[in-house]
């Protein structure tokens, strides 16, 4: 696809004087790209073999603060390096930044030059690798909502986030005018994207003032999660060229609607069918599907630390505003946390609505993915279809209200150790503990506005 490099056609962009810098970059636990910046003649010249940063990278959280307990790095054991092993697949133009290519690398054991086992994309490799194993390649997109703000981030760190002014004035759910006047920016992103590699669907507003959506058509599990990470890089970068903020909080204002970021999967089998499909069904869904589906509604709790990482994702899933409550299956209808499209059709899926657009996307499909194989191992069985509004019937599966829940589930999950390993579930568990210890410390404008007169 248009954008993607090999280390001749960079060779060539590079003494054509088109590109001159390499973005080497990993991603960490919250799904962030960090690495370096390369000169292209360095890049070309043997860099593009392997480089290295600090295995802090993994343990640090979102204000890199190096924090304590984790086994994977530690003060104790001198914080050394990973190596960081760019994978030539992923090398690719970013025309947004002028000059400039990119490539993801995988994080490698310093020693052994073995994958990280908490490394996101290790984790995600684990679970295709599974799937192939079983005859099968997964599929995915991961939809990816997001808030554009007219401040900059510059702005906002001096004035605060209380001045936040989104970039439109009203809810411009498929709105065309209203997305108009934000083409300066969001035609920037698609063909920024399209020059990148990333094959973008469309983008369009979304269910509140400010919100908006990017949709890129789905592809291998691997790609997929790789693309979410540009993605959001790009939106942010080109939101700052153009003096402009974006946020991917799950929540960003207690009455403004949740950002979401709902993955579509299917498997395929090795020669190219849709393993989903079976015309003979009433609904278009073959045996594999239904096994898949029934091992996420079973494991949904234990995985959604995946799919809500943070304190405030938990704030998303709300009545009535679009985010599900219940981890339930229903045709295509949106109060459920599953819900099948392309009933009866070749594109039949299940689009997991329960993760908000701050998820780690690898984790997320590694999750999702680990569920469904287990569901197709085991043979489960598909419970019956859910009907209606999932918000206000009682006594379904429910999603975990906190993220203190969703860790003790994860914790406490045989299956999910099995699936994940244990030094990746106590990882990530750990990473969530931490959070919700940062949040319950601090003190919050709720509390301030309730109490200061009146307690
Ligand atoms: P919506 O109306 O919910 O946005 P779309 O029809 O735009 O739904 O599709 C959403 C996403 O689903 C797109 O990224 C699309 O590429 C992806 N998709 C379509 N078919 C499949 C499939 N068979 N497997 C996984 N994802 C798919």
């Amino acid at each position: 696809m248009q954008g993607m490099l090999t280390l001749e056609t960079l060779q060539a962009a590079f003494d054509a004087g088109e590109i001159d810098t390499v973005v080497v970059a990993a991603v960490d636990m919250q799904g962030r790209l960090m690495g370096k910046r390369f000169h292209a003649a360095h890049f070309l010249n043997g860099g593009h073999t392997e480089t290295h940063c600090c295995n802090y990278l993994l343990t640090v959280d979102m204000e890199m603060n190096t924090v304590p307990g984790y086994e994977a790095a530690s003060w104790e054991q001198g914080y050394g390096d990973y190596v960081m092993k760019p994978d030539l697949a992923t090398l690719r133009r970013t025309p947004w930044l002028e000059g400039t290519a990119l490539v993801l690398c995988d994080l490698l054991d310093h020693h052994t030059h073995a994958e990280v086992p908490q490394s996101p994309r290790a984790v995600l490799k684990r679970q295709i690798a599974r799937a192939q194993a079983l005859g099968f390649e997964a599929m995915m997109a991961t939809e990816l909502e997001f808030y554009v703000f007219d401040n900059s981030y510059e702005e906002l760190r001096d004035l605060g986030t209380g001045d936040l002014v989104p970039i439109a004035g009203y809810n411009e759910d498929y709105h065309i005018f209203q997305t108009s006047k934000e083409e300066p920016l969001m035609r920037a992103l698609r063909n920024g994207l399209y020059g990148a590699g990333i094959a973008v669907e469309n983008t369009k507003g979304e269910a509140d003032a400010g919100q908006a959506e990017v949709n890129v058509r789905y592809s291998d599990a691997l790609s997929t999660c790789d693309n979410h990470g540009i993605i959001k890089t790009a939106a942010k970068e080109i939101a700052h060229a153009q003096g402009k903020s974006v946020t991917f909080m799950a929540k960003y204002a207690t009455d403004k609607a949740g950002s979401s970021s709902h993955v579509h999967q299917s498997l395929w089998t090795a020669d190219g069918q849709p393993a989903f499909r079976d015309a003979g069904d009433p609904h278009g869904m073959s045996p594999v599907m239904k096994h898949f589906l029934a091992g996420q509604l079973e494991h949904a709790r234990e995985i959604t630390l995946f799919l809500a990482p943070y304190v405030n994702s938990y704030k998303r899933f709300c009545v009535g505003l679009f985010a599900p409550t219940k981890a339930v299956w229903s045709l295509d209808n949106r109060t459920a946390g599953f819900r099948i499209c392309g009933e009866g059709t070749k594109a039949i899926r299940v689009e997991c609505r329960i993760g908000g657009s701050d998820l780690n996307p690898y984790m997320a499909c590694a999750a999702l993915l680990a569920a469904g194989l287990d569901g197709i191992e085991r043979k489960l069985e598909l419970e019956p279809e859910m009907k209606g509004d999932m918000y206000s019937t009682e006594g379904i599966r429910e999603i975990p209200k906190t993220l203190r829940e969703a860790a003790d589930l994860a914790d406490g999950s045989a299956w999910l150790r099995g699936a994940f390993g244990d030094a990746v579930v106590g990882h990530y568990v750990h990473a969530a503990r931490w959070e919700v210890s940062e949040a319950d410390r601090v003190v919050t404008d709720f509390e301030v506005k309730r109490g200061l007169e009146r307690a």
